[in-house]
């Protein structure tokens, strides 16, 4: 156990509010939050690999699973090196990985799954139009083009859905993501605040 990262998934379909909740997490001390989506936006676009990503993000595909866990694997690194993420005291939350079966698969033994918060909107056109606001506010492509979007789902309910079946179902709690990120947060919080009770040590002693 000790050498896998304790970890909270944050799943769900897109512009149900994993990166609001992850975020807002990732502001507590002892939680880190890691976005996939945030981590290809981040790399040189012009580079062959940036290139190769672009060539998948744009149109709403998924980036090939060896390559996603590759750069994944890469950029945690980076992290603990630099001192950002601290394995022993920082629980990981991610948003946007595992995204296939064959990525739950491959991470199976770099994590130590505490919980999954699973996000749920029963109403597509909610989350189409916060993504069309946030596309307007972070200037995402892939947000702002309706057939891209459409991929989107239809790539959520083919290839990510399935990975919730890999977890024991004992991990997976379902939250409610429509209405205000506040009261999705409290909801996040009865969830993910006792799991951190357990495991958290207080950096002042
Ligand atoms: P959203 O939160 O709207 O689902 P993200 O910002 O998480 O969008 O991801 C944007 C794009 O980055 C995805 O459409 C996909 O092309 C790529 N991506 C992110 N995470 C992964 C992953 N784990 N595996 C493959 N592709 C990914």
């Amino acid at each position: 156990m000790a050498d896998r990262y304790r970890s909270i998934l944050l799943f769900g379909p897109p512009g149900v509010g994993k990166g609001t909740q992850g975020k807002l997490l990732g502001s507590i001390p002892g939680f880190f939050h890691l976005a996939t989506g945030e981590m290809f936006r981040g790399m040189d676009k012009d580079s062959t690999l940036g290139k190769e990503v672009v060539s998948y993000s744009s149109r709403g595909e998924l980036v090939p699973d060896e390559l996603t866990v590759r750069l994944w694997q890469q950029h945690v690194k980076g992290l603990i090196e630099n001192g950002t993420y601290a394995p022993a005291r920082d629980v990981l939350v991610l948003d946007g990985i595992p995204r296939s079966v064959t990525q739950a698969q491959a991470l199976d033994d770099k994590l130590d799954v505490l919980a999954i918060i699973h996000l749920t909107c029963p109403d597509i056109d909610e989350m189409v139009q916060r993504m069309k606001g946030r596309a307007l506010k972070e200037g995402r492509k892939d947000d702002a083009d309706e057939n891209v979007i459409r991929r989107r789902f239809e790539v959520y309910d083919a290839e990510t859905s399935p990975v919730l079946g890999h977890y024991d179902a004992a991990l997976i709690n379902d939250i409610d993501g429509v209405g205000k990120p506040a009261r999705v947060l409290r909801d996040v919080l009865a969830i993910v605040a006792p799991l951190h009770d357990d495991s958290f040590e207080n950096p002042l002693g």
